[in-house]
């Protein structure tokens, strides 16, 4: 299956000259959807994994079936003020604007290995700072997984000696 088949690409979203990567239009397909999930489940076979964290809210969407299909569990990162519980906090930048992430203090033991899942891998600023927030925790990030990756923002870069899948590359 060409999974970009099912990507609409739509020009100036959020802000002029950003060519946004809709995954709606695959998410909305069933079959596209349960293939997108089991491809990257058979390409994080190999890794060792305790748990699956993601950002909201599409690292939501693919994190949570990737957890369930791979029969562990999934921690969400969230917003600031958007966890009930004791949280761990840090800043970063998106391809557009600022953020603040989130996590549950207990929801990782240390030395517990974390899969990272999102939909999209552009800056890497998303995904530094899960990763920042999980290595707070004591986590140890074994792999990180896309549906999409924008190899021209060199977002690997952030990555440095973490295992990275994307379905897509543009
Ligand atoms: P980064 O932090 O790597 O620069 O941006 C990635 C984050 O921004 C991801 O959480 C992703 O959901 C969102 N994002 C940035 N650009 C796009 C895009 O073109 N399409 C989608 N679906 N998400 C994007």
């Amino acid at each position: 299956m060409d999974f970009k088949d099912y990507i609409r690409v739509i020009p100036d979203f959020p802000q002029p000259g950003v060519l946004f990567k809709d995954i709606t239009t695959l998410l909305k397909d069933a079959k596209a959807y349960r293939a997108a999930i089991d491809t990257l489940k058979d390409q994080v076979s190999a890794m060792d994994i305790d748990l699956i964290a993601g950002p909201e809210a599409r690292g939501f969407v693919v994190g949570a079936p990737l957890a369930l299909s791979l029969g562990k569990g999934f921690i969400p990162i969230r917003k600031s003020g958007k966890l009930p519980g004791e949280t761990v906090e840090a800043s970063y930048d998106l391809e557009y604007g600022k953020d603040r992430l989130s996590i549950h203090k207990d929801s990782i033991q240390p030395g517990q290995k974390i899969l990272i899942a999102d939909d999209l891998l552009a800056t890497g600023g998303t995904i530094a700072t899960t990763i920042n927030l999980i290595q707070q925790l004591g986590g140890q990030i074994v792999g990180a997984a896309f549906l999409i990756e924008l190899s021209y923002l060199n977002g690997r870069e952030k990555l440095p000696g973490i295992e990275v899948v994307s379905l897509m590359t543009y």
